[in-house]
């Protein structure tokens, strides 16, 4: 154990009932680490839209059903940056693990290490899996116990202000750019370019080599998606995306990654797409809506679709580094843990733009 003392108890954003508040409780008990466990004290963390779906009840699995096994009381939090305090009884030096170092608190917390998906290196998906979002309390909340064996373990001279989104929302916008395939100079449209997964798909895409078309709207969103690397910037309100994507590439864009909740943007890209196009899906639009694409269009063209959930421990390293060298730029803006409930009511009227951090140690 480490020497330091700890507290008994800590600050914790709980939520008691799926679709209740947010309540803030100060005597929330510490975690004691235990076999294979370290604590963190937690940093900063992420928010992301999962957490307002998994609090309001609204989280959809994949049956597109409501999850209903959701721990309650449940504290969110899946981006987060934490620093080891403290090493479990049995973990000893020569694992690499030491207090003092940083770590990730992502959407995974716990995997098999034996199944056919975590054989293949695509443990995300894990049947034996649990959450840091359904199952674990997350990183809402001042210290948490993780898995040694799983765990996220981050270079020592990251920035831990930024890197929280990069966990959640960065690892799954770079999933999707790996899985559209893309080469160097091809195109790639990115549908909500200037939100928080939006703007982070820009950057990753253009890592990967590939001039991207960056599609939204609103006030600034065009200098702002220019400015993050993008070659051109369509405002869907003011012309007709697929019509202009067209005249941009030629035969239609290589790949498109779609971030917007909306099931009319995923059809509208596709007819974005050249013929042997890929669309990624990470956008999770409300209610069960269907691909609106007719699959004649899916077969005649070739396309390729494909879902993203997160991405491996190694992909989420691979995001980390990018940004790490200042390749990727997350734009985010820092708020006080106290601030949750606001920022959860600004997400649902949709006044955010990028992606909120939690300071969580004071
Ligand atoms: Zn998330
Ligand atoms: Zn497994």
């Amino acid at each position: 154990m480490g020497s330091i003392d700890l507290p008994q108890t800590q600050t914790v954003a709980l939520v008691r009932d799926l679709g209740g508040a947010v309540e803030f409780k100060t005597d929330y008990p510490v975690p004691t680490p235990g076999r294979n466990e370290v604590l963190a004290k937690v940093l900063y963390t992420g928010v992301c839209q999962s957490d307002l779906h998994t609090k309001s009840g609204t989280a959809a699995g994949p049956d597109g059903n409501p999850i209903t096994k959701i721990k309650l009381p449940h504290i969110g939090g899946h981006e987060g940056i934490g620093r080891i305090i403290s090493l479990g009884p049995d973990i000893t030096h020569g694992n690499g693990l030491k207090v003092g170092g940083l770590v990730g608190i992502r959407f995974s917390s716990r995997i098999c290490r034996r199944c056919e998906f975590c054989l293949a290196g695509t443990e995300q998906y894990c049947v034996q899996s649990t959450n840091h979002l359904h199952h674990e309390d997350g990183s809402f909340q001042e210290y948490i116990a993780l898995d040694a064996d799983y765990l996220t373990v981050l270079p020592g001279d990251v920035d831990p202000v930024v890197m929280g989104p990069v966990l959640c929302a960065g690892l799954t916008t770079y999933k999707a750019v790996l899985n559209a395939n893309v080469k160097p100079g091809q195109w790639v449209v990115v549908v909500g370019a200037g939100g928080g997964l939006g703007h982070l798909a820009v950057q990753y895409a253009r890592a990967q080599g590939a001039l991207v078309i960056g599609v939204d709207t609103g006030p600034g969103k065009g200098d702002f998606v220019l400015g993050i690397g993008a070659q051109e910037f369509i405002d869907f309100a003011k012309e007709d995306p697929i019509k202009r994507v067209q005249e941009i590439t030629g035969l239609g864009a290589h790949a498109a990654v779609v971030t917007a909740g909306n099931a009319k943007a995923f059809a509208h890209a596709c007819e974005m797409l050249r013929v042997g196009g890929s669309l990624s899906c990470v956008g999770i639009p409300p209610g069960r809506p269907c691909l609106e694409t007719p699959i004649c269009t899916i077969v005649i063209k070739g396309l390729r679709i494909t879902g993203n959930l997160v991405g491996s421990l190694k992909e989420c390293m691979e995001a980390v580094d990018l940004v790490r060298r200042g390749v990727v730029k997350p734009v985010i803006k820092v708020r006080q843990f106290r601030e949750l409930p606001q920022v959860y009511e600004e997400m649902e009227k949709g006044d955010i733009a990028g992606r909120v951090v939690l300071q969580i140690a004071q």
